[in-house]
């Protein structure tokens, strides 16, 4: 391949988990869409996508395997390094054993890439395996999974146009996913439908919204309780929906009975009046439709309150199982639905199988020749805590954990503590200084294999350009590590041998081929009787095989509220095309590191507009602009995600804000 990138070549924008088509147009220097996709339809990309093949700068680029000698990093052959990796790799196995190591994976790796990255540890004995896309949507896909029998989202882009009415929770797809925002939900609105928005903070998608409710942080389950209670109270449940398709109803009904609707407004700090037009709009629409985001993670008393409320929700208006409706999980990264789907986790194999399902242990053990570990391993965070303790090795695979895991001091002497560290990525980062060693990978525009967007699209990606120097295909070092470190077959000639094992691997993709997906996509689950696969899920019977799905307990307890003191609830938020520092890219921009703080906040803490202050927590502090601005609730401040992340820990973070001198 020649310097730059094919213009007749087409590939996935690597910057959400919308799914844009995407193909180099050297006349504008930039991306451009591809006309007829499967997503982006009239071939449209929103500012992110267009500059998709600008996310890195060239003298940035790893193009040597390093190694540290002396405490150095130096730059040596690919033999090498292998020679390294396989030395350690194999005497911490022996020394400890497979459990002494971790694999910190990369939801934006192509499906191909996943699959080998768990199959590498698992083959090596360990299923220590995990992938950010978990911690970002942990437990709605929990809820979710526990009461239909799958996490993905239950309707399709294209029937959401279908809807009457939109909840968008947690969620600022305006922003974050335009091309899904713009050409579906938009557009439904145009024609009619109503959109609710409820988020702490006014954004661009609250613009489009019919109604904005902005509860007090920590009360989002709250608020759908009491949406859930004006629609019992007035009759607009859907009667046959819930004799037919639920469980527990009798229960629900007396539980939210008990409800004190005014009392918890006030908890939640919202109009009364608001709540209950919301639940009028929502239970009279023939079709509603829930969307939510990462920002419903974050609330409630346990971790699925607010997916669980939503589901209650869904199921009271019979909006699950038919078109326009459903729960509509919109995820940021850009391949974290393909990720999870490959078995990057450490308690499902491909196919979100549960590991300690032995037939499908089994299975697996067939097509590889040796059968996965029964004993889930530790979620990512857990594994993070355990380096240089219970973990002696680590893979990182384009990830940047010593800024996005706990706090940046902690990670950093617990990369430090590691006997061994690899790390596979495109630039040096912070994670990198800490590296034994170094592989040089390639970016998304020199990758081929497939990718799963947001609404389980799975999709071909075809490489546009050669990686730099010696820089080498992610797929390539992993099938070569594979057949290093592993008696196993990792002979792959090419991607598409990797994605037909993993339709053989994971039931869900089983009868798609990469040359048929060369023509659109196909969707998971996809039933040999159709070309596209499953647009709506749980129609006759849910995914977990039940034709009823449960209601379940109302919770409606001490709800965290504002913090204390001097202290402000730290809310954060992204645009599409935010990742971190990995094998696709990304960066903030500057605009997005200011800090919104409401006019009262301000005023009380003497801040004037474009101010330079210092943000602390408990788990850091970042240096930021002020912000005045009235779309954040008072008691509350907004900081770009990315930004915000050396201040984030496992729980509600609040901080204070000191002028800086
Ligand atoms: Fe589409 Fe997301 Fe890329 Fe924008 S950033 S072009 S919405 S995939």
């Amino acid at each position: 391949m020649d310097g730059l990138p094919h213009e007749d070549t087409k590939s996935v924008c690597p910057l959400c988990a919308v799914g844009c088509s995407v193909r180099y147009d050297g006349d504008v220097d930039g991306a451009r869409g591809w006309p007829d996709a499967p997503v982006n339809t009239n071939g449209e990309l929103c500012p992110k996508g267009i500059g998709a093949f600008d996310v890195f700068d060239e003298e940035e680029r790893l193009t040597r395997p390093l190694v540290r000698r002396a405490g150095d990093l130096e730059a040596v052959s690919w033999d090498i390094a292998y020679d390294r990796i396989e030395r350690e790799f194999g005497r911490l196995i022996a020394e400890y054993d497979p459990d002494a190591l971790a694999f910190l994976g990369a939801p934006h790796c192509t499906n191909e890439e996943n699959y080998l990255f768990q199959k590498l540890a698992r083959v090596l004995g360990t299923n220590n395996v995990d992938n950010r896309a978990r911690l970002c949507h942990n437990s709605t896909v929990s809820a979710m999974e526990d009461r239909l029998g799958s996490g993905g989202m239950t309707n399709s882009l294209a029937d959401l146009a279908e809807a009457e009415a939109f909840l968008i929770i947690g969620s600022n797809p305006a922003d974050q996913q335009p091309v899904a925002f713009d050409s579906y939900i938009r557009s439904a609105v145009n024609d009619g439908a109503h959109l609710i928005h409820i988020d702490p903070r006014a954004n661009a998608t609250t613009r489009l919204a019919d109604t904005h409710i902005a509860p007090r942080p920590g009360t989002d389950a709250l608020v759908v309780a009491l949406v859930v209670k004006t629609i019992l109270d007035e009759g607009l449940f859907d009667e046959g929906f819930v004799e037919e398709r639920t469980t527990g109803f009798e229960a629900f009904v007396a539980a939210v009975e008990e409800l004190d609707f005014e009392a918890l407004a006030e908890r939640a700090a919202v109009d009364s009046h608001a709540v209950r037009e919301a639940a009028r709009t929502f239970g009279e629409a023939e079709r509603a439709a829930v969307v939510a985001g990462t920002g419903i993670e974050e609330d409630g008393h346990s971790d699925t309150d607010t997916a669980d409320a939503l589901l209650n929700l869904l199921l009271l208006t019979g909006n699950i199982g038919k078109r326009g409706a459903g729960m509509n999980l919109f995820r940021g990264l850009t391949n974290e639905q393909g990720a999870c789907d490959a078995g990057a986790l450490p308690h499902r194999l491909p196919g979100h199988r549960s590991i300690e399902d032995a037939a499908a242990r089994a299975q697996i053990g067939k097509e590889w020749g040796v059968e996965p570990p029964a004993e889930p391993g530790p979620t990512e965070l857990e594994l993070v805590r355990a380096f240089g303790n219970g973990v002696r090795g680590a893979f990182v695979l384009g990830e940047n954990p010593a800024v996005t895991k706990l706090d940046s001091e902690t990670v950093a002497s617990g990369l430090d503590a590691l006997d061994f560290l690899l790390v596979q990525d495109v630039t040096h980062t912070e994670t990198t200084a800490h590296a034994d060693v170094v592989l040089p990978a390639s970016i998304w525009s020199e990758k081929s294999g497939t990718v799963t967007n947001l609404d389980r699209q799975v999709q071909r990606m075809h490489a546009m350009e050669a990686p730099p120097d010696a820089a080498r295909r992610d797929f390539d070092i992993l099938a070569t590590l594979g057949d290093r470190l592993t008696d196993c077959e990792f002979d792959y000639d090419d991607p598409a041998a990797v994605f037909a094992e993993l339709t053989a691997a994971n039931p869900q993709y089983a009868g798609m081929s990469e040359e048929d997906l060369d023509s659109g996509s196909q969707r998971w689950p996809f039933p040999e009787s159709a070309t596209a696969g499953t647009d709506v899920l749980h129609r006759d019977t849910f995914v977990s095989g039940e034709r009823r799905a449960p209601f379940t307990p109302v919770i409606t307890g001490d709800c965290p509220v504002d913090a204390d003191d001097d202290g402000l609830v730290l809310i954060t938020g992204s645009r599409s095309g935010d990742i971190a520092n990995t094998t696709m890219g990304g960066s903030v921009g500057t605009a997005e590191k200011t800090l919104a703080i409401h006019p009262t906040d301000a005023d009380e803490r003497g801040l004037i507009d474009d101010e330079r202050v210092a943000v602390e927590s408990a788990c850091g502090s970042v240096e930021t602009t002020v912000e005045i601005s009235e779309s954040v609730r008072p008691g509350t401040v907004f900081l770009h995600a990315r930004a915000a992340e050396p201040l984030i820990g496992n729980d509600r973070t609040t901080v204070t804000i000191t002028k800086h001198t």
